[in-house]
Parts: structure tokens; C-alpha cells; sequence
């Protein structure tokens, strides 16, 4: 039977969570007013962090690693709290629906992706390792990415041409890689790279992954690449000239990489809809509060029926979205696999925010455009959302594919 019940532990630490950041972030954010009021601050010439704004974010991430928040999703096998996908859900539900989109909570106070902190492609990473690389992630002092992506291979994984060569005990990468969330900043980078281009041509494997310093000689990742009307980024391009990785960093089984890079694809996912659903959940309770109070020939806007239905469809589409996604992940804390679920899940929630934001705007009128209210800076994110972790393109042929397979059940 789905049971939708969120235990009360559960709601206790997200309320815990949203005190957190009430009383730690926001001062913090309130502090740097004059450095978060332009994007001119926040980043250089270059489009990186700059310096000030970089240390704030470490600042807010350790201090949410050490009250506890930054590793509760991380499996406990590498020392997080391992909260499963129900409670994955709703926390980001709930911190983005109270708090919207703000500088140093959003991807800040808890890793939105799976790509960073305790992600479980780390499980992958050799026990001898452990102790010397994990403490540091776990603490927010240290960061990661994830490099599978290139220019030629976005969508077609396989297609990818970056290449490691076994030399003695280490191997030798060469490549680029392209579109890497927190390439620019991070200290280390989960990296997949071709190691048998036959078994790659036939997509039968042949990929592996690796666990690269990115001080390491010929690793290059100071190229960012600014997306949707910004003036800088956290996504990156990722260059390796002869760079030397030692065996004992190969994650997993050599030639087995994209096993690697897909765990914890689905609660990548599951992460990446819930904020949708918080921040959607925020936007609507902007547009409610607006049309009540913004008058127009002589009554609120609310009062007209056009503006209500505005609010009302937006109501609905959230409400298909918030139930899809607490279904799915209800059947992913079953342990069932709910591949076609969690595509129809990903796609839905990235579209449906679009969706609402755009209506959102449309509802504050000419406000909704300016850069003070923050609804815009939102509707630019949800439409980059619909791009990574898997095209909306890509999560229909994942749908399609498993219902032509035979799994028809929805
Ligand atoms: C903001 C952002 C962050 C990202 N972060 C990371 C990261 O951290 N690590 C990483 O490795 N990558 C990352 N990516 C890369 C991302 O995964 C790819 O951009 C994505 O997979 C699409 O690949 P592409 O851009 O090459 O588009 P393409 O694969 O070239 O696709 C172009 C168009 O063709 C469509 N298409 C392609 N194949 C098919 C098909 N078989 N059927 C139907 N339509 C198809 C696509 O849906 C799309 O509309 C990120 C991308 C963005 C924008």
C-alpha cells in the first residue's frame, strides 16, 4: 500500500534544517548584502567565483557539514546519515519552498546534485582511499565533479573520445571534457574515460572511472562556461594532457565505468525534481501574495478571473508533480528499480517549473522581470534543468523504451 507518511523524525530535521539556515545563512547572506546585490561581485572577468564569494560558499557549506545537514543524504558506508529517497524528497521540498532560490543555500547547504559531497559514485572509490580523500569531502573543505560529458558526447555517452592508457602502475588521460558542474572549483573530479575502444564502439563497456586530484600536472579546469544570461558559472570544461592517475584510483572495475557513473543517477534525479517542486511551491506563494495585494481597475488582481485561473493552473501542475514524484520515490525506498518513474519524474518536474515561473512573472507583470524579486533567475535555472542528468528527449526514450519492453504499469 503507498504510504505517503513522513515520519516525524524526519519532519523534525527539516525543520531543523530551515532554523539552520534562518539562523546561520541568512545573517550570513544579510552580511554580504552589498556583494550578492549585483553579479558583477560574484564573479571575474573570467566568469569564476571571485574570492570573496567562493569563500562564502565554503563557509556555508562547512557550517552546514558541521551541524550535520551537508552529508544526511551520503550512504553510511562513507559516513553520512543515509537518508533515503522519501526523506531526500521532502527535505528539498520543504528548504526550497520556504527559501526560494538564495546565494549560499541553494546548491550550497545541501550538494543538489549527485555529482557532489558523499554521492554514492564514491562507493566506488578504493577502501585504502577512503580515509585520506573522505574526511575532507565530508567536511565541505574539499568539493567534487563529475566528468563524463565532452563536446561530441552529451546524450551519446559512448561516443565519448577522452582516453586512458595503462602505463606500468599508473594510467595516462587525455582528453576534454565539457559542461562539468563545479569543474572550476573543484578540488577533485570523478572522471570517465575510455579504456577499451572496442568494447566502447560496441557500447558494451570498455569505460572507466577515476578518481583525479585536480592539482594533478596537465589537469585544467580553469575554463567556465556561463549559461542563461549570466556573467559566470559553476559549469566548466575540463582538459587532461598526459595526466598520470595511479591503479589504485581507478573507481570500481576497470572497463565497468558507466556502472559507476550511474549510481545514485536515480537520486540525482529524485533531487534535482524536488527542488523543482520547492522552488515551483515558492513561486506560486510569490504570485498569491502579489495578486492580492496589486491592484488593477480598482481591485486586487486577484479578483480577476483570468489572474485566478493563472494561479490555479499553476496549482495543478505542481500538484501532479509533487504526487509523481512522493510516488516515486516511495517505490524507490521499496527497492523497486522505477526506471521509467523517475524519467517521467525528471522530466516533468524541469518542465512543470518552467511552466510555473513563467506564469509566476506573468502574474507580478512588469516586477516579475526585475532582477529584485528573484522569480527570474529561477525561471532561467529551471530551463538549464532541463538539459543535464539525462535531455527531456532522453528521459522519453527511457519511458518509451521500458514501455515497449513490457513494463506498462503506471
Ligand atoms: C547546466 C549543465 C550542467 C551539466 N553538468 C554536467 C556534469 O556535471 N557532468 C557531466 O558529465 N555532464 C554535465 N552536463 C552535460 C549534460 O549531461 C549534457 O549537456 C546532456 O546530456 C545533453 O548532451 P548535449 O548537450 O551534448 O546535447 P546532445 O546530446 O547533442 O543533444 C542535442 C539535442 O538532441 C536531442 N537528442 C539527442 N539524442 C537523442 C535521441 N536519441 N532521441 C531524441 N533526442 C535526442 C537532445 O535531447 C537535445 O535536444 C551538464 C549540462 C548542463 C547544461
Amino acid at each position: 500500500m503507498v504510504d505517503f507518511a513522513i515520519p516525524d523524525e524526519i519532519r523534525d530535521i527539516s525543520e531543523g534544517l530551515n532554523t539552520f539556515i534562518e539562523r546561520e545563512i541568512l545573517p550570513l547572506e544579510e552580511a554580504n548584502k552589498a556583494l550578492f546585490a549585483s553579479e558583477r561581485n560574484l564573479y571575474d572577468d573570467a566568469g569564476r567565483y571571485t574570492e570573496k564569494h567562493a569563500k562564502l560558499r565554503k563557509q556555508s557549506r562547512m557550517k552546514s557539514a558541521a551541524a550535520g545537514f551537508y552529508t544526511m543524504f551520503g550512504t553510511e558506508e562513507l559516513g553520512g546519515s543515509g537518508l533515503g529517497p522519501q526523506a531526500l524528497v521532502y527535505i528539498h521540498d520543504r528548504m526550497n519552498t520556504r527559501f526560494g532560490m538564495r546565494p549560499l543555500v541553494h546548491k550550497v547547504v545541501i550538494p543538489s546534485e549527485f555529482t557532489n559531497a558523499l554521492t554514492p559514485i564514491l562507493t566506488f572509490l578504493k577502501p585504502e582511499l577512503r580515509e585520506q580523500y573522505l574526511p575532507g569531502i565530508a567536511s565541505g573543505e574539499k568539493t567534487l565533479c563529475v566528468g563524463i560529458s565532452e563536446p561530441d558526447a552529451g546524450s551519446d555517452v559512448y561516443n565519448m573520445r577522452t582516453k586512458a592508457v595503462r602505463d606500468g602502475k599508473d594510467w595516462v588521460i587525455n582528453g576534454t571534457k565539457q559542461w562539468i558542474t563545479n569543474a572550476p572549483y573543484a578540488d577533485y573530479c570523478l572522471l570517465f574515460a575510455v579504456t577499451d575502444p572496442e568494447r566502447s564502439r560496441q557500447r558494451k563497456g570498455g569505460i572507466t572511472g577515476f578518481f583525479i586530484d585536480a592539482a594533478s600536472r596537465g589537469y585544467d579546469a580553469s575554463n567556465v562556461i556561463p549559461v542563461m544570461g549570466h556573467l559566470g558559472g559553476d559549469t566548466g570544461i575540463v582538459t587532461l594532457d598526459e595526466v598520470r592517475v595511479p591503479d589504485s584510483h581507478v573507481l570500481g572495475k576497470v572497463d565497468d565505468g558507466m556502472k559507476v557513473a550511474l549510481a545514485g543517477i536515480n537520486t540525482g534525479r529524485l533531487a534535482m525534481a524536488s527542488i523543482c517542486a520547492g522552488l515551483a511551491q515558492w513561486g506560486l506563494n510569490q504570485a498569491i501574495n502579489y495578486a492580492k495585494v496589486r491592484k488593477t481597475f480598482g481591485k486586487p488582481i486577484a479578483e480577476h478571473q483570468m489572474v485566478q485561473g493563472m494561479l490555479a493552473e499553476m496549482a495543478m501542475d505542481i500538484y501532479a508533480s509533487k504526487n509523481m514524484l512522493r510516488h516515486c520515490a516511495w517505490k524507490v525506498e521499496q527497492g523497486e528499480k522505477s526506471v521509467k518513474e523517475i524519467s517521467m519524474v525528471k522530466a516533468h518536474a524541469t518542465e512543470m517549473l518552467c511552466r510555473v515561473m513563467d506564469t509566476a512573472i506573468e502574474v507580478h507583470g512588469g516586477m516579475g522581470l526585475t532582477n529584485e524579486l528573484g522569480l527570474n533567475v529561477i525561471y532561467r535555472w529551471a530551463r538549464t534543468m532541463r538539459i543535464p542528468d539525462g535531455t527531456s528527449e532522453i528521459q522519453r526514450r527511457n519511458i518509451a523504451r521500458r514501455l515497449l519492453e513490457g513494463d506498462t504499469e503506471i
